[in-house]
């Protein structure tokens, strides 16, 4: 199940043939089997590689072109740091670009291609080792600190090095086990045939976590010793359900695999006899199935489940992986695709949420935030940036002529930021209609709660909108104070806090009393065991991802609302995580 993992810790084991075991947090569903590549971060090759003299040219040329590519992205880094940190981060980057153009480093290392005759990565590992002697050898404190900032310079052309593009292409049909994986590489890998992804570090609730969901690519986060157990051309058996990896595994596991995949395909026969049933529980409520979508996929999966419709679109996957912001034609498409392809129900477009870990490389996310979950991030990057949200907001409007949309504002914490994203929607109406762009009468207009102050302060700014969603995975991070992508702290990221579960109740009181309707589009309202602990709180709009909606369904046609709703008050008076869990196994 690929919602919030078990949070059992990792170990090592073994598998009843012997095969070793490794476990980690299951954060994208579906079996892989497949041959490991090891992408160590920033290792250098430790062992000797000697090439023929012939083949020296080439080698320099590599690693020239690997040093311009790292002259190349400190340029680029240095010219988009602003902000406060500027001066400090600046530094050091002018600091590495030195170290880049030093002709000792370079010098050193044609000669050792040349002399060896060595590999450009070889022969980097020796003239690192060779400077590494010099600094060790100093006794100013300061200037031996400085290793570290050559070793950094060192690992960037390292990097560059291996970027190469065989090495991408070699990647069909393995298995990627690597440090960490940020969400911009995961589309590329799927794209050149990686069948699964282990990373060492990570989170099942991170934005690369939600994205290896919408790829339908299995990922296993966290699994601390992957790295060490794992070998390049190991072959692997991952579960991304319970988060297991079966290194090597032996007859008896390939049977074991090959039982689970039968196991699994017959579950999904079973889930898709409900595709066409209605989400309505057994006392005859209908519940509203919505669907989270980041890409076209998403949106043909939506409708082909029988979704009620998009509860979330994630816009900025459009601006992750590119080098230049997408212009109002290139959203206005997309927005007015994902409208066509739900043939007339709703679809929320989520206005940039930008920031944090969903880092983009055209520079509009800041690079140099001490705190960027509390930062520059959401709405406040969009208001920060009014031309880039005006061109968001045109597309949207352009767009809403061809379905029913709906406009949703991330991160909002104050009324303040409603009313002037209200004042430029009805701004950039009135010129686009002016224009001869046909924009819609009415688009409702919703906010995310996701920020502890907007859902405390819900009725200070309620009338504001037409409708609320709650993103409880922010609102937990945030309300808990417990980092939703640090596995350090994963114990207490957790949405059956007391506190969460009370301050959903107090948000959908306040919806009801108001008349707004009060949608949950976190990762919770995807996972199926949490679905009856919503219900008795009075949630009666889920927004999922496609990928579990069946799943979900099925919960809600086997569960009667007003029996669980006779049984939240025992739920809310609960003091521990421990009692809520209770509750959910009673209330199964
Ligand atoms: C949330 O925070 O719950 C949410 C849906 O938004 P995102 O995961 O994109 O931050
Ligand atoms: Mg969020």
């Amino acid at each position: 199940m690929p919602g919030p993992p078990s949070r059992s810790g990792s170990s090592t084991a073994r598998t009843a043939s012997g095969a070793l075991l490794l476990t980690g947090h299951g954060a994208s569903r579906g079996n892989a089997l497949g041959r490991a590549r090891v992408r160590l971060p920033h290792a250098l090759e430790v062992a000797e590689q000697r090439i023929t003299p012939a083949q020296v040219p080439g080698e320099l040329q590599r690693l020239h072109e690997a040093v311009e590519a790292a002259r190349a992205e400190m340029h680029d880094l240095r010219q988009r740091l602003h902000g406060a940190l500027n001066q400090e981060a600046g530094e050091f980057l002018d600091l590495h670009a030195l170290l880049l153009d030093d002709p000792e480093l370079l010098f050193g290392l044609d000669e050792l291609i040349r002399s060896g005759p060595y590999s450009a990565g070889y022969a980097l590992r020796v003239q690192r080792d060779r400077l590494a002697k010099v600094f060790d050898g100093m006794d100013d404190a300061y200037l031996k600190s400085r290793m570290d900032d050559l070793d950094h310079v060192i690992g960037r052309i390292h990097a560059f090095l291996h970027k190469r593009p065989p090495d991408v292409k070699g990647l069909a049909g393995e298995i990627l086990v690597c440090d960490n994986i940020a969400p911009s590489e995961l589309a590329q890998l799927q794209a050149h045939g990686v069948v699964g992804i282990v990373t060492a570090a990570g989170s099942a609730l991170s934005h690369s976590a939600i994205l290896a969901r919408s790829l339908h690519l299995p990922l296993i986060v966290n699994v601390p010793n992957a790295l060490q157990k794992i070998a390049d051309g190991d072959v692997l058996g991952i579960d991304g359900s319970t988060g297991q990896i079966t290194v090597n595994p032996l007859p008896l596991d390939l049977r074991d695999y090959r039982a689970r995949l039968r196991e699994q395909a017959r579950e999904q026969r079973e889930l898709g006899r409900l595709r066409s049933k209605p989400s309505r529980t057994r006392d005859n409520v209908t519940i509203a199935l919505l669907a989270n979508a980041e890409s076209r996929e998403d949106v043909t999966e939506a409708h082909a489940l029988g979704a009620h419709g998009l509860g979330l679109y994630r816009t900025e996957f459009l601006f992750l992986q590119r080098d230049e912001l997408p212009d109002e034609q290139e959203q206005f498409e997309t927005y007015r695709d994902a409208a066509l392809g739900m043939s007339g129900r709703p679809v929320t477009i989520r206005t940039l949420d930008l920031g944090a870990d969903k880092a983009d490389r055209t520079g509009l996310t800041l690079s140099n935030e001490e705190n960027p979950a509390l930062g520059l991030r959401g709405i406040r990057l969009s208001l920060a940036r009014p031309k880039v949200a005006d061109t968001q907001l045109r597309a949207i409007l352009r767009a809403s002529a061809y379905g029913k949309l709906r406009i949703l504002l991330p991160m909002v914490s104050t009324r303040e930021e409603i009313r002037a994203v209200r004042r430029r929607l009805a701004k950039q109406a009135e010129l686009l209609r002016a224009e001869g762009h046909e924009v819609a009468e009415h688009i409702p207009f919703g906010a995310m709660i996701e920020v502890p102050a907007a859902a405390i302060a819900l009725e200070s700014f309620i009338d504001l909108v037409d409708f609320l969603s709650v993103g409880t995975n922010d609102l937990v991070q945030y309300l808990l104070a417990a980092d939703r992508n640090n596995e350090a702290v994963g114990e207490l990221y957790s949405p059956l806090h007391p506190a969460v579960l009370r301050l959903l109740a107090h948000i959908l009181r306040v919806g009801r009393e108001h008349d707004v309707p009060v949608a949950v589009c976190g990762e919770i309202a995807g996972d199926p065991r949490m679905t009856r602990l919503l219900l008795a709180l009075g949630l009666t709009e889920f927004s999922l991802h496609p990928g579990t909606l069946l799943e979900v369904r099925r919960a809600v046609r086997d569960s009667d609302l007003g029996e669980l709703q006779a049984a939240a008050p025992k739920l809310l008076a609960a003091r521990d995580r421990r009692s809520i869990e209770r509750w959910i196994e009673s209330n199964p």
